[in-house]
């Protein structure tokens, strides 16, 4: 069940609404039935702030990769998009012969969202065309709410294509897989946000810097399978627990550390390999240690152990110290006791 408006305005405290961004609500796919990241997500919460007073901070980025996405940018957007063509024609074979820059003009984000969904029912089918500062309505656990990219870049019209600069390069025609991963991801995530208003491809267009220059070569990006994962995903975030967790205090308050733990430690979790993304990484990790959870030896091993949660547990299971309870965890014990008498074998050997 969602939560109410009102349920989450009283969770939410004295935090202000962060703006959603395609990359926060593409790391809900990397942590899949975590009810904390979704709360915080459908409560729109600043994970870093909140990550800052759980004791642990997001890592920053170093200067030289801010340096370096900025200077790409530049070098796909001078020029009226001149750096854009040639790519959106040879991926995409949308015969684009211009570029066009909008700028969104400031206000409360229903107005910016009306300017947005005017100007790309403008848009021409012969143009690239880049706004700046959309903002797009999306559906997030049964609320209406708004995504807020810094920039859009779309090619044509009828339908549109998404353009995507990123930083990373591409070597000899091959770009680091996890990267076109992750950026796949956030473009899906765009791509479904467009689709409520505009007729748009989940074809699009990722340009990265050739080679170790930084001029802009194109490489086509399905995302039709991410965008299916998200359209299955977004409608059924039910940020469940938030009605009964303590409400989060003003994070200027002096116990405002010890009351937002206390407030994010009630709601209910799941630790996996999709964690080290989100920037609660730590906090819940401790949580995890302090535990000694499976979890945190992996999804693999927590999978593994089904309904037993703690390594002291498995281990009791294991060494016939514990007896099972049904036949899951007969099976496990039985796996488990195999896997130590091997890793004895293994030890004398
Ligand atoms: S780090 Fe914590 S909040 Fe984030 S997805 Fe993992 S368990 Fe959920």
């Amino acid at each position: 069940m969602y939560p109410t408006s009102d349920e989450l305005t009283r969770w939410r405290g004295g935090f202000p609404r962060a703006a959603l961004t395609p990359r926060r609500v593409a790391g809900l796919l990397e942590v899949p039935g975590c009810a904390r990241r979704e709360a915080l997500d459908v409560a729109e919460l600043p994970l870093a702030t909140v990550a800052g007073l759980l004791g642990s901070p997001p890592g920053h980025r170093s200067p030289y990769a801010h340096a370096r996405r900025r200077q790409f940018e530049t070098a796909c957007t001078a020029d009226g998009l001149a750096a854009l063509l040639d790519p959106v024609r040879d991926t995409l074979g949308v015969p684009v012969v211009r570029g066009r820059v909008r700028e969104i003009p400031a206000g409360p984000d229903e107005a910016r969202a009306e300017a947005t969904i005017a100007a790309l029912a403008d848009a021409p089918a012969d143009a690239v065309t880049l706004l700046r500062g959309p903002v797009l309505p999306l559906r997030l656990g049964g609320r209406e709410t708004y995504l807020s990219p810094d920039s859009l870049i779309v090619a044509g019209a009828g339908p549109l294509h998404v353009v995507e600069p990123r930083p990373f390069p591409c070597v000899d025609g091959v770009a680091d897989p996890a990267q076109v991963a992750a950026a796949a991801r956030q473009v899906a995530v765009t791509v479904l946000a467009l689709r409520g208003f505009a007729d748009t491809a989940t074809r699009a267009v990722l340009v990265l810097p050739e080679n170790f220059s930084l001029r802009p070569t194109g490489a086509a990006l399905d995302v039709a399978p991410q965008v299916r994962r998200l359209a299955a995903l977004l409608p059924t975030l039910s940020a469940a627990g938030v009605a009964d967790a303590p409400a989060l205090p003003d994070p200027d308050a002096e116990d405002a550390a010890a009351r937002v733990a206390e407030s994010v430690a009630a709601l209910g979790h799941r630790f996996g390999d999709g964690c080290l993304g989100c920037d609660l990484f730590g906090f819940c990790r401790s949580e995890q240690d302090e535990r000694g959870t499976v979890s945190r030896l992996g999804t693999a091993a927590a999978n593994a152990c089904g309904t037993v949660d703690t390594v002291a547990d498995a281990l009791a299971l294991a060494d016939g110290a514990r007896a099972p309870v049904g036949p899951a965890e007969t099976a496990l014990a039985e796996g488990l006791s195999r896997a130590a008498r091997a890793l004895d074998l293994v030890g004398t050997a």
